[in-house]
């Protein structure tokens, strides 16, 4: 039996909306007086939201509970708890319009990029040389909460570097800039992650020149050592790892009720002691950022508790500095899915809410801060071409994850865990540079469209109707300089509208005889109308000699 939602009458006329009946009516099929629940369904996951997803996870409730059909009245109580989203998704709306267009596309890049067996573990510790090197998957998320996964997008792997961003953030959201780049520089560093050297700053004031010096960019070692020694530096070890797993839930987010797929992050303790284990490289650069009075000493606090009267001599061993590495190790050894780094990194594209929370979880001001940093020094000593070809802001790690943030877009994420010479991902790279090749989402693109690339913002019926359109409007009034940028830009000239009408026959039934031999001379051929004409008997019909 079917259970119905009871609605009293004047529920459905105080509160149902020309709005809510085109929704309503755009699901009909052939009765418009009620609308199947499986269609409703797909249509919402055809968007690319998921049924778990927090905000609309009472509307699947609801859903599952009715029969096969539901009426109008059902509808409006059904979509009141998120209207917005359900409306977006059924107009096409949301941040990808053209979500299964989309999804295919990067199918195609994964089974082809999947091939690609190139590259090597990272070996420097047992725990990540011996992950499965075959694992691949791509997750991406967008601004409004669509979801693309593919492959082995829910793997825990180790954030590694990745976290490298996210503690300048939360350094960023508790001291702010000023104070945070007195401690770390925002220069690329041309050297290596792991390099000791420092870059050597000039305090203000010509006449009392003093010299300090900094590690070169939240996105190296040093960087980042200083960074996670900037975190809750008073509280105890426990109370700062927990701070900062509690800042990625709410960046992925995760909350005690949520049913969606995200996990509290977890914490590898086999990771992290082999980091210490190995990481002798990274203990010089705590001492060095002590020499360099960047790591506030506790020495002179500890002092009175140092027994200073026994014969043998007791070997001081700064905690500062201890604490740092030791948040900084742990911080590495955390562990997500590619779904969750791409919630994360959608996080920092939706300038610091997260998507299916709708939580601020960032301030716009350290998201701003944040990205040109990854843009420059996010990709290891690849960073620069690496930006030049995707142009997009990243952050990769040695745990063979590898994340992507389309400003105002979404988040993407890649993991497969063989690496290049750089210490990128092999695949996330290819997946990146394919992104951008097929799409226009590099951060320059603006002026540079051509035919081939197109922008995923926008419907693709849109897009197409958008340049014919110009062109034939341009064509009809003569404006050659718009046909002649449209050229420039590798604009097919031949297209027509739905009436298959090309500039050509608006040209010449306009008596446009300079855009007509303008647009010849570019190599449009006529071709007929819907009805077989051409822009000759336009011409002629029009008088036009
Ligand atoms: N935990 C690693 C280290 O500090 C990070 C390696 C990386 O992903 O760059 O050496």
């Amino acid at each position: 039996m079917q259970k119905k939602i009871k609605l009293t009458n004047s529920y459905e006329s105080k509160h149902s909306s020309k709005r809510e009946k085109d929704l309503f009516y755009s699901l009909c099929d052939k009765n418009p007086n009620q609308i199947k629940t499986k269609d409703f369904k797909n249509a919402l996951l055809k968007s690319g939201l998921k049924s778990n997803d927090n905000r609309l996870y009472d509307l699947f409730q609801k859903l599952d509970s009715l029969g096969d059909e539901i009426y109008f009245k059902d509808f409006i109580k059904i979509i009141s708890s998120s209207e917005l989203l359900v409306e977006k998704a059924l107009r096409g709306e949301l941040a990808l319009p053209d979500f299964s267009d989309f999804s295919k596309s990067v199918d195609e890049m994964y089974d082809d990029v999947i091939k690609n067996k190139s590259g090597e573990l990272a070996s420097y510790i047992p725990p990540l040389a011996k992950v499965d090197p075959n694992q691949f998957g791509i997750s991406i998320v967008t601004i409004d909460g669509q979801i693309y996964q593919r492959g082995d997008c829910k793997v825990d792997f180790s954030l590694q570097s990745m976290c490298k961003p996210f503690n300048y953030c939360f350094a960023l959201e508790k001291f702010g800039l000023e104070l945070v780049h007195k401690h770390v520089g925002q220069e690329p560093s041309g050297r290596q992650f792991n390099d000791l050297t420092l870059l050597t700053r000039s305090l203000v004031g010509k006449s009392n020149k003093k010299l300090t010096r900094i590690p070169f960019n939240p996105m190296i070692n040093a960087g980042a050592i200083m960074t996670a020694g900037l975190i809750n530096s008073d509280d105890t070890y426990e109370k700062r790892l927990n701070f900062v797993k509690k800042q990625y839930g709410k960046l992925i987010g995760w909350s005690a009720n949520s049913k969606f797929d995200s996990k509290f992050p977890r914490f590898n303790k086999d990771v992290a002691r082999e980091e210490n284990f190995t990481g002798y490289n990274n203990l010089a650069i705590g001492y060095l950022l002590m020499a360099t009075g960047n790591l506030p000493g506790k020495k002179n606090k500890l002092k009175k508790d140092l027994n200073t009267n026994k014969n043998e001599f007791d070997f001081y061993i700064e905690p500062t500095v201890v604490d740092a590495l030791k948040l900084y190790f742990s911080i590495c050894s955390l562990e997500m899915t590619a779904t969750e780094v791409a919630m994360a990194a959608a996080t920092l594209a939706n300038n610091g809410v997260c998507p299916v929370s709708q939580s601020r979880v960032l301030n716009q001001k350290t998201v701003r801060d944040c990205l040109p940093i990854l843009q420059s020094s996010g990709m290891y000593d690849a960073s620069g071409a690496f930006f030049q070809e995707v142009g997009l802001p990243a952050k990769s790690g040695v745990g063979g994850g590898v994340f992507l943030v389309v400003p105002q877009l979404m988040g993407i994420c890649i993991f497969s865990p063989r690496l290049d010479e750089q210490g990128n991902s092999v695949r996330g790279i290819e997946i990146a540079k394919r992104i951008t090749s097929k799409y226009l989402v590099h951060i320059f693109d603006g002026a540079m469209t051509n035919a081939d690339r197109v922008d995923p913002r926008i419907p693709i019926s849109k897009w197409r109707a958008n340049s014919c359109g110009e062109a034939i409007w341009a064509a009809s009034i003569g404006d050659i300089r718009t046909l002649e940028r449209l050229a420039s830009e590798q604009k097919d000239l031949s297209i027509g509208n739905s009436d298959m009408r090309t500039p050509l026959h608006l040209a010449a039934a306009e008596g446009q005889l300079k855009v007509v031999q303008f647009l010849l001379e570019q190599g449009v051929k006529p071709v007929p109308d819907r009805w077989g004409g051409y822009g000759y008997f336009d011409a002629k019909n029009n008088n036009h000699k």
